[in-house]
């Protein structure tokens, strides 16, 4: 069969648009497409493939367990589930670990926990969630109407119910909206899809102090700046709070769909058997490769790497905009980086990523205003250089007009 992109639009819903060209192979930080065209890859499937493509340990545990057992159900526990939890507890402040699929699923545990929690211990009253404008959270309808752009959350009928947005960054916005009737605030410790944006650590803690105030829960969705994203293993962890609940998934499966919400053995007490599940939960595939990355991804030497590697993003970064002053700011954290386009370019992120992939490198964007790279966490020094000269020449072609 030929398969061309005009099939795409012959067979597939049109809620996505692809790039013309069909990817088939990647190796490390290199994909090539049907025609043998070779690309550099900054986009790591969205923050997903944080040891970059087919990497040979995930290639082999893979394999290893596709060969001894594929799927049981939560009828049934498996040892890939249970070593990756207890790997993960070891490694963080959890206790207990919920597995789903994707970063959705786990958001939408979390938030269920949350409620569930405060009405076994406070009653109906307490059902408020906090959360912010521009956060993202996924695409169920939950998560969709807790994050903070109501274009994703509108025209599908009725929304769940008391959910309010504060504005990140301002503590003043959050105390004007909880109360002892909040259940939770929810919260990227780094806004990815809204724009790369850092919280301030005063804000952070500030969150924190409000949420011990009023016995609210805190929710970190670390499912793009978790696993090493950020030069840590969670964001967490370099911004001195911990939260009650926190989410991850992206970079945990490194390409294999996985996704987990972790939390303390007092609040897990409120998932009693039978109050949520999943089929394929804690599916031994994906928890092989999940072993596998975590295995890998919670190492010094590996996360002071992503700091240097970032650092050299910077620089290249910096030194295209002296040369075509395209950027009002570079920022985010480790390799979770975004470039906000100046006034002039405003509106403009798509260009800037068409004009990429035209030059065969593989970006992203967040909103309109800001061009984003996730790149694999192992990128090499030189896949960086290379894919930074043919971002140039991108930045170039889009300042020419
Ligand atoms: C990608 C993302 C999600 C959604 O994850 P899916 O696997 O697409 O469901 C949720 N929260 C954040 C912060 C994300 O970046």
């Amino acid at each position: 069969m030929q398969v061309t992109r005009e099939l795409f639009d012959e067979v597939m819903a049109p809620n996505y648009n692809p790039a013309a060209m069909i990817p088939v192979k990647g190796q490390g930080s290199r994909v090539w497409d049907q025609n043998g065209d070779e690309y550099v890859d900054f986009a790591g499937g969205i923050a997903v493939n944080s040891l970059g493509h087919c990497h040979p340990a995930l290639v082999a545990a893979l394999k290893e367990q596709s060969e001894k057992l594929w799927h049981l159900s939560n009828v049934f526990t498996n040892e890939p589930a249970l070593r990756l939890a207890k790997k993960i507890t070891d490694a963080t402040f959890a206790e207990r670990v919920y597995f789903a699929n994707s970063g959705a699923e786990a958001n939408e545990a979390a938030l269920k926990l949350a409620r569930r929690w405060a009405l076994d211990h406070y009653g109906e009253e307490k059902s408020q969630i906090i959360a912010f404008k521009q956060g993202f959270h996924g695409r169920t309808f939950f998560t969709v109407t807790v994050g903070g752009q109501a274009a994703y959350s509108d025209g599908f009928g009725p929304k769940p119910g008391n959910v309010d947005h504060a504005i990140y960054n301002d503590l003043e916005s959050v105390k004007a909206l909880i109360s002892d009737n909040t259940c939770a605030v929810m919260m990227e410790p780094l806004q990815g899809e809204g724009g790369i944006i850092s919280p301030t650590k005063e804000f952070v803690q500030g969150v924190k102090a409000l949420c011990e105030q009023h016995n609210a829960l805190l929710i970190f969705d670390e499912v793009q700046s978790g696993v090493g994203r950020t030069g840590e293993l969670y964001a967490y962890m370099g911004l001195g709070v911990t939260p009650d609940i926190l989410s991850t998934a992206k970079a945990l499966g490194g390409g294999f769909p996985i996704g987990a919400m972790l939390t303390r053995a007092d609040i897990a007490a409120s998932l009693k058997v039978g109050t949520h599940g999943s089929t394929y939960g804690g599916n031994p595939l994906a928890c092989a490769v999940a072993e596998t990355v975590f295995d890998i991804v919670n190492d010094r030497a590996l996360l002071d790497g992503v700091k240097q590697k970032a650092e050299l993003f910077r620089a290249e970064l910096n030194a295209i905009n002296e040369k075509y002053n395209v950027f009002s700011e570079i920022r985010g954290e480790g390799l979770l980086i975004g470039c906000a386009l100046n006034e002039k370019y405003e509106g403009r992120s798509r260009d800037f990523l068409n004009a990429s992939t035209d030059m065969k490198l593989m970006s992203l964007v967040a909103g309109a205003n800001v061009v984003r790279f996730a790149p694999s966490l192992i990128i090499p020094e030189e896949d960086i250089k290379e894919g930074m000269a043919r971002f140039e020449k991108a930045v170039a072609k889009v300042v020419q007009g």
